[in-house]
């Protein structure tokens, strides 16, 4: 209920006009598909990804003789829940008992890294694990009294330096101090800043190298967060991420705050990462793991 009710928006719109172009057409001709790829390409979809699908559903329609547009949307669903098999699915995190697990999240500000790691700390908590938190954006005005915050609300350690200190270092004692309390998991915050891209880049990386340097085969998961509002850039924000750092998965945050959730398709289509979580709201139970068949059966049912 929960997936769906997150999803309204973009049901609402996009779900919408294909009832109604499914409704005007009496038989599917090319300017039906016209139609279908706009909606599509609308909804952030990405326009490769919408080719794709079109190009299959039109030689599906042409192979099956299918020339009722109703006939039309389930096709359509197998379709989109195609292209997210294309992808190696992994969902959930990679994590394991008796080790020290450590998740490292990269993102540009203002996309919901700091609330999206409260939220993960929640739904990890309530799974049982002993969870610690490290400040790592220390740029960012107000990002570590952000997590603090987050922290407190959810009953879980932060290990914080001063403003403007060295991520790495926070790092490193977050390490040691979430070794030393027996945690299972220690979620890594990192600067966002995009105004400096290569020095961003450094400090992610040295972040990075501490971590790997510390603890055995980590990080366990480098999670990237996405805004779903702001469409395209959300794309090329991955794949200058996807240049530097090794992502293993991403989050797609504000999915409650557009009608163009299309965007979780475009990234099935064009990315190589699994989409593993996504934001539905503020609050700490608003992050979902992310079910390709809920996701497109919550926008078709
Ligand atoms: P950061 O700069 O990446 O750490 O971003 P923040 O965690 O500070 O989030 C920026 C804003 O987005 C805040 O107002 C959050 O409450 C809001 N936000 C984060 N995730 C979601 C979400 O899934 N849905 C909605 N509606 N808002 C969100």
């Amino acid at each position: 209920a929960k997936f769906k009710d997150g999803l309204t928006k973009t049901r609402d719109v996009f779900v919408g006009r294909v009832d109604d172009l499914l409704h005007r057409y009496k038989k599917i001709d090319e300017s039906f598909f016209e139609e279908l790829e706009e909606i599509l390409i609308s909804a952030d979809v990405g326009v490769s990804t919408v080719m794709e699908l079109v190009d299959g559903l039109r030689s599906e329609v042409k192979k099956q003789k299918i020339e009722d547009p109703q006939q039309l949307k389930p096709l359509l669903s197998e379709k989109l829940v195609g292209l997210f098999h294309n992808q190696q699915l992994q969902s959930g995190l990679n994590i394991e008992e008796g080790r020290l697990n450590v998740i490292m999240f990269v993102g540009v500000n203002g996309v919901g890294k700091t609330t999206t790691i409260g939220k993960m700390a929640h739904m990890l908590k309530q799974q049982g694990k002993k969870v610690v938190l490290a400040a790592g954006d220390t740029f960012r005005a107000g990002a570590i009294e952000q997590l603090e915050v987050w922290g407190q609300r959810v009953g879980v350690e932060v290990i914080k330096h001063q403003a403007g200190a060295d991520p790495a270092a926070v790092i490193y004692d977050a390490i040691s101090a979430a070794r030393s309390r027996g945690a299972d998991i220690l979620l890594c915050d990192t600067a966002g800043r995009l105004q400096n891209k290569v020095n961003l880049m450094e400090e992610l990386n040295k972040v990075y190298r501490v971590i790997s340097r510390e603890v055995p085969d980590a990080p366990h998961e480098t999670l990237l967060v996405l805004d779903a509002t702001t469409g395209q850039n959300a794309m090329s924000q991955a794949k200058a991420f996807g240049e530097v750092t090794k992502v293993s998965g991403i989050v797609l945050t504000k999915l409650d705050g557009t009608a163009k959730g299309g965007i979780v398709i475009a990234i099935a289509g064009e990315l190589n990462t699994p989409v593993k979580y996504v934001g539905l709201g503020e609050k700490m139970d608003d992050l979902q793991p992310f079910d390709p068949e809920q996701f497109v059966h919550a926008l078709f049912a």
